[in-house]
């Protein structure tokens, strides 16, 4: 077997990465180097191979980038502008990043390990997912000054005297730390909605993969993002927590773990500002049995397979109806033992994980690092010291399989007699590891579907219309996909809106609750004079 090396893959990545937008801090609008001097290396997953030296700014960079935002903030400019013109240069951002799809889906190949057409796939919602935000400033704007009776007044309307209205402002300078497993998309839809509702936002990328994130520096320099309106500081945990700590930072958007979604806000308890977290998940995929078998293991290997089981919405647990746990158990392995492995995801331009079309993943790509890795096998061993048995898979794959590369790769593991207090069932491993339990009645799926802490997405799977929709509408989980053919699943779109249950989050993403985030509601009561008289004369003056 060929082993795959820097020259044959991997060069080509470094070239676009010698760009200055992937060397350097964006902060008040000027690329700069970091005040230490720092930097930090990120790793290519398939071959454990150093691809790139990326800055390490820490607490003294975040404190500049504070100052050019606090800056920004009190000029007022950005903030006052009409959210349609700020939404026209997220548009044109979501513009840069459709022209550049190739170089970013191949840095992204190089950093996730991700295969370069899911890559390519992905990055090409992040686009239209922009110019859907780019397009709400016109709806922000619409929103501003509405009447407050407007409603109806049920419970009783503000007095006759008053011309009350609702306004949105922007909530000032807003922190946005994300996470390495959709690196652009995830930083992109904390980036756009801030900016559009008029915020000076700092973005912190994740220190594990997030090289495509340093690139929205370079596109908000081209659209002519006013200075100090926009900053990224690449860095690691320690930067993150300055960011979140300072008191000036009034709100923070954060998309990771569970864990450090806690601190996150214990932090910013502290101050007493906002957050909104999008956390980790441990999704269930119901099947009853009268669902056809084809399409319960297609989507079933969709469902925890993509993204080599590193996505918040991996549905990590299948709770199968008894009649038919046998058949799709025995399906299942025949698959996960066909899979092949993503050996050179960079050149992967085929194959690739099909989450955004029809079909189910025909790949399996290396997890992210090698502590990603260690920790899926630590869920493993624990697993198999509990007596919980191991279906297929649960062991890194034999090296002649996957081109000898010294990637962080790991066999699809299916895990069978888990009881529901183990780890296996309780936490999220973040790699393709699938438990599975069975259930007979409906009310049995429902309380097996909900007995985990997390609430993030969920699948019921039946060709009983109504008994799905029963099902769907008792789990307890931010987004539920009922379905008979499990089309669509995983799939987002930017109009809806969605967020975690108990410890999958607080606060919604998409759609015009997610731009509501990133703005104060605010009631305006004019009495004297209405507000059509203030207008008018602002009009004139
Ligand atoms: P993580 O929590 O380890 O890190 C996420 C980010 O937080 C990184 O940028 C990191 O540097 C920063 N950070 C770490 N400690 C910090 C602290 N004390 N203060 C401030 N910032 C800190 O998560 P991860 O491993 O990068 O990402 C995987 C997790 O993200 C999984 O749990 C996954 O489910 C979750 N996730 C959720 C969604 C969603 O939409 N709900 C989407 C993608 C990923």
């Amino acid at each position: 077997m060929t082993k795959i090396t820097k020259t044959n893959s991997l060069d080509k990545v470094q070239e676009h990465l010698t760009a200055e937008c992937f060397n350097k801090l964006f902060i008040g609008g000027q690329f700069v180097d970091p005040i230490d001097g720092q930097k930090m290396p990120t790793y290519y997953p398939a071959t454990g191979e150093v691809l790139h030296e990326l800055p390490k700014g820490n607490a003294n960079d975040i404190g500049s980038a504070i100052r050019a935002a606090e800056s920004a903030w009190l000029d007022g400019a950005w903030a006052s502008m009409p959210a349609s013109a700020r939404g026209n240069l997220i548009s044109r951002m979501a513009q840069g990043i459709e022209e550049n799809i190739e170089v970013l889906a191949a840095i992204e190949s190089a950093d996730v390990g991700k295969p370069f057409r899911q890559a390519a796939l992905t990055l090409g919602g992040a686009a239209n997912e922009g110019k859907y935000w780019g397009s709400l400033g016109a709806v922000l704007d619409s929103e501003q000054d509405t009447p407050v009776n407007s409603g109806g007044g049920v419970g009783g309307l503000p007095p006759d005297e008053w011309d009350v209205v609702y306004r949105r402002d922007p909530i000032g300078i807003v922190g946005l730390i994300s996470a390495w497993n959709y690196p652009l998309n995830v930083a992109f839809r904390k980036v756009a909605p801030a900016l559009v509702a008029g915020n000076c936002a700092i973005l912190k990328p994740s220190e594990i993969a997030g090289l495509s994130c340093m690139f929205l520096g370079k596109l908000a320099q081209d659209v002519g993002i006013p200075e100090g309106v926009f900053s990224v500081v690449t860095g690691g945990p320690e930067t993150g927590a300055a960011l979140v700590a300072s008191p000036s930072v009034s709100m923070v958007s954060f998309t990771g773990s569970s864990l450090t979604g806690t601190k996150i806000m214990e932090a910013s308890a502290q101050k007493l500002s906002q957050v909104a977290l999008e956390l980790g998940g441990k999704s269930a995929m119901v099947v009853f049995e009268d669902t056809d078998i084809e399409r319960a293991v297609e989507t079933t290997i969709k469902g925890c397979l993509t993204n080599g089981g590193q996505i918040c919405t991996a549905h990590t647990r299948l709770i199968v109806q008894e009649g038919i746990m046998g058949h799709l158990l025995k399906e299942l392995k025949n698959v996960f033992e066909k899979i092949p492995y993503c050996r050179d995801p960079i050149t992967e331009r085929e194959r690739g994980d099909r989450a955004w079309e029809a079909g189910m993943t025909d790949v399996i790509q290396p997890l992210v690092s090698a502590s990603q890795l260690e920790k899926v096998l630590d869920f493993l061993n624990e697993a198999k010291a509990e007596g919980i048995e191991i279906y297929t898979g649960g062991r890194v794959p034999d090296p002649a399989d996957v081109g000898n590369s010294g990637g962080y790769f790991i066999q699809p593991t299916i895990l069978t007699n888990v009881p529901r207090d183990s780890d296996a069932w309780q936490k999220e491993i973040f790699g393709p590891v699938l438990s599975v339990r069975s259930f007979s009645s409906e009310a049995e799926a429902i309380t097996e579907a909900n007995s985990t802490a997390f609430g993030l997405a969920s699948t019921v799977m039946s060709s009983d219309p109504a008994k799905a929709m029963r099902v769907a509408n008792r789990i307890r989980s931010g987004a539920v996909f009922a379905t008979s053919t499990g089309e669509g699943l995983l799939a987002e779109h930017p109009a809806v809106s969605r967020g975690g249950f108990g410890c999958s989050g607080v606060g919604r993403e998409l759609g015009i609750f997610g731009l509501h985030e990133y703005t104060e509601l605010k009631s305006v009561n004019y009495s004297g004079f209405s507000i059509a008289e203030a207008k008018e004369n602002s009009n004139n003056g």
